[in-house]
């Protein structure tokens, strides 16, 4: 065997590394293989935002952890990965870039501009999952941009359409101006902001006074509906039934009696308009309320609003407060603290509209949601409490027609003459209905044969949540079952509202099945101040920069060792330099393991085992053991320190510094226990390599092609089989007498350290006090081992108690030194 090389170039190793796997393609998932078992892994497509930010990083750490460590337990791992590319996020960066909006260019050119930004995004996003060594089967890699996975999420639509899961309805939506749509509950993003309650009078109609309201929205009076009160308030019960006159339209409306209405906010007389929020929407229902819009989709006062059509929010908020002055219904204005729901992708506070949409029944499964849910198994378990108390909070269905161009065709017509709605047949997808007809002669109802596309078109999550049976190979293989439901479903804490929860409501629905059996979380990646990370705040970390710094194999070990899974995780650099440090050991460490053996020929015998060889093969058996444990589990951070651990401490500076002397001097040991020793470095280094493989993929690689390839005869150590923990190699006995030898020995090389000599000055005499017969037994057997690592002349052992310098953990122990 050859020596390692003193230098090694992380960066160049991991370059070399990426290459070489794809080249030989040994992530491939085995289509044609039935004897092992199958891994599958439901990979979250990222949405191309033209970063892989260092949440990714954690992200995609921790599955190409569990990746790694399935294929060495012998798993047919299919590890996939996807691209979920439309939607409002694209729209908005291709509006801001080239400074239009999307009504300004036909829609063919909009889209193609999208998806110029977007094959960019994906580069540099592809980049990154590539330079963290990620060990994805290129092979599986799509778009969901493509006709062809248009085809899959219009089946879907067609088939829950056909279940009845998919209806037409005009129901109150969360609404954003700027971006002219439609939005999900979990596309709103709540802030506290500061805003002001107007005190308004309303006369009452009789003449007999007036009722003050109290307002944030006063621009919302022309779309008053009603004045409410908490009928058990006896300030105002006796006017229930009576009718007020809204201020500035003068039109009249009843003060109707509400449970919900707060007494203490405010003058707890309150306005429904329709929408002012989301409140309002439960009164009107409840009440059975007129609607009067007075929004238009691009957030403009509409005709409703009288003589203040067309003004925006602001300038008619403006207006008609200076109409109220001028009239004297004004009494005073107060600041308030208010949560305001803000549009995810453009920061624009939403406004409540009704408009024809399209929605998913979602509100029915939910007690399906939570019995899945319980199913799931959740890395760490307490995650699932997110998935089921969201499931229970949503108060809408799942509106999943969006107003904008970048995204998959809904695939419905309808007759112009009878308003008949077609669906697409399964056999017509992908299709556009914009651009293509259906195919049939005549509505089915009225015989006419001209037909209106749908023009709406689908929220991205209902391409991105049907991945589980996707990747499996649904709708195209026979045999996707096999693959389905995932084995794992990695996931953000932030986003287990929507990707985790619109996973399960759309299988549950296709299918009747959860759509994955576990679930691992990551946590947030936080600045190295505490706060979550963010380029405002400048704790902000780029990818790049860690990774031409220190390299893949260091920054997946700050990922792994961060903290518990599902906890947020503070980036800080010392400890990508302690990943970086370590390597440096591990290479050393090799380096020097290598230069021992190169008269050495792996073999089970021709070698005597001294206690200290027994000593750390036993200890490693339990490290596999730990190692093996914490990973079935995603314990990370468990499972990369006790490796760590284990080769600095136990490997480095206690093993490979007692076996020197034995390596160096045969003569004086004799040629078998120095074949021992090689036998050890080469077996331990083997494991060590092994166990860390899946967290530090390259390194590992590095120099198990260098040491180990030829002998073990498997083309890359990521394809050799996991170690299993042997629990008839542990040896209690050798690593309690082990433990004692080497605390012994550190201890003398401390107290050398300490009176300022050299470590390879001699020790005249070293008198050892065992304190029992037992421990003089252990040392005596193994003097050579003493005295040839501490460099001592003479060695004397006494059972007894004695003075001295004391040996840690072993308050019976002690030894006196003495020096020329
Ligand atoms: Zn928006
Ligand atoms: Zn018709």
């Amino acid at each position: 065997m050859k020596p390692l090389p003193k230098e090694f170039d992380v960066l160049a190793i991991e370059r070399k590394w990426q290459r070489l796997w794809e080249e030989w393609g040994i992530y491939r998932f085995d289509w044609n293989e039935y004897s092992r078992p199958t891994f599958s892994i439901d990979t979250p497509p990222p949405y191309p935002s033209g970063e892989f930010h260092m949440g990714n990083v954690l992200n995609w750490t921790y599955f190409d952890i569990v990746a790694r460590y399935k294929r060495m337990r012998g798993y047919n791992v299919f590890f996939p990965q996807g691209w979920d590319c439309h939607g409002l996020g694209i729209e908005v960066q291709v509006e801001r870039e080239h400074k239009i909006r999307k009504r300004d260019v036909p829609p063919d050119k909009f889209r193609s501009l999208c998806m110029r930004l977007v094959e960019k995004y994906i580069a540099m996003m592809k980049e990154g999952i590539i330079r963290l060594g990620c060990s994805v089967d290129w092979t599986t890699e799509y778009r969901t941009m493509d006709p062809d996975y248009w085809r899959k999420t219009q089946l879907s639509f067609i088939i829950l359409y056909r279940k009845g899961y998919i209806y037409q309805g005009t129901h109150p939506v969360n609404w954003c101006p700027r971006c002219e749509t439609a939005i999900a509950d979990a596309e709103v993003e709540y802030e506290e902001r500061e805003g002001k309650l107007h005190y308004i009078r309303f006369p009452l109609a009789d003449g007999s006074g007036h009722l003050t309201i109290a307002t944030t929205r006063p621009e919302f009076i022309p779309a008053c509906v009603a004045v409410a009160v908490n009928p058990t308030d006896t300030r105002y019960n006796r006017y229930l039934g009576k009718r007020v006159t809204v201020p500035v339209v003068n039109r009249h409306v009843e003060i109707i009696p509400d449970d919900a209405v707060d007494p203490s906010f405010g003058t707890g007389v309150v306005m429904i308009c329709t929408y002012g929020d989301k409140e309002d929407v439960r009164t009107v229902k409840r009440h059975n309320l007129p609607v009067i819009m007075i929004l238009t989709e691009n957030g403009l006062i509409s005709e409703n609003g009288g003589k203040y059509k067309g003004l925006t929010v602001e300038e008619a908020r403006k207006a008609i407060v200076e109409d109220l002055k001028a009239e004297g219904l004004l009494e005073k204005i107060e600041p308030v603290r208010q949560e305001i729901g803000l549009c995810q992708r453009c920061d624009t506070p939403i406004e409540i509209l009704e408009r024809k949409q399209w929605f998913m029944k979602t509100r029915i499964l939910t007690d399906r949601v939570v019995e899945a849910a319980q199913e799931v198994v959740w890395y760490p378990d307490y995650m699932k409490y997110r998935l089921i108390d969201w499931a229970r909070s949503l108060d809408w269905d799942w509106v999943i027609s969006r107003q904008r161009v970048f995204a998959t065709p809904i695939p419905i017509w309808y007759c112009r003459n009878c308003g008949e709605t077609i669906l697409a047949d399964e056999s017509w997808v992908p299709v556009d209905p914009k651009l293509e007809k259906p195919r049939i002669d005549a509505c089915p109802k009225c015989g006419c044969n001209d037909f209106i596309p749908e023009t709406d078109v689908l929220d991205t999550w209902m391409d991105s949540s049907i991945t589980c049976a996707v990747h499996a190979g649904w709708p195209d293989r026979q045999d996707w079952r096999r693959l389905f439901p995932a084995d794992l479903h990695p996931s953000g804490v932030d986003i287990i509202r929507t990707w985790a929860y619109y996973l399960m409501v759309r299988h549950l629905a296709l299918f009747g099945e959860k759509p994955y059996k576990s679930c691992l979380i990551n946590g947030m990646v936080l600045g190295s101040d505490g706060r979550k990370m963010s380029k405002s705040l400048k704790n902000y970390v780029a990818t790049p920069e860690v990774l031409d710094k220190y390299g893949a194999d260091a920054a997946r070990q700050w990922a792994a060792a961060g903290g518990a899974t599902g906890s947020d995780i503070p980036f800080r650099w010392p400890d990508v330099e302690y990943g970086r440090r370590f390597l440096t050991k591990l290479w050393n460490a090799a380096r020097f393991v290598s230069s021992q053996l190169t008269d050495y020929t792996p073999s089970s015998s021709g070698f005597e085992l001294r206690l200290l060889d027994r000593w750390i093969l036993s200890k490693m058996e339990r490290l596999t053991q730990r190692v093996t444990e914490a990973l079935e589990k995603c314990q990370f951070n468990i499972a990369i320190e006790e490796v760590r651990n284990f080769t600095w401490h136990v490997f480095c500076d206690q093993y490979i510094e007692a076996v020197k002397d034995r390596l160096y001097k045969p003569e004086v040991y004799g040629e078998a226990k120095r074949r021992a020793a090689q036998h050890t470095l080469y077996t331990v280094l083997y494991r060590i390599l092994q166990l860390l493989a899946p967290v530090t993929p390259h390194i590992t690689e590095e120099i198990y092609q260098h040491m180990y390839a030829e002998h073990v005869g498997v083309k890359s150590i990521h394809i050799t089989p996991w170690p299993e923990a042997d629990p008839a190699k542990i040896d209690e006995g050798a690593e309690k007498a082990g433990d004692l030898l080497v605390a012994l020995i550190a201890e003398i090389r401390r107290d050398k350290a300490e009176k300022r000599k050299p470590l390879n000055a001699l020790i005249k005499l070293v008198r050892v006090y065992a304190g029992n017969a037992e421990n003089a037994k252990i040392i005596e057997k193994n003097m050579e081992d003493v005295v040839g690592t501490c460099k001592i002349s003479r060695l004397e052992v006494l059972p007894q108690k004695g003075e001295g310098r004391q040996v840690p953990q072993y308050p019976e122990l002690s030894f006196t030194a003495q020096y020329d």
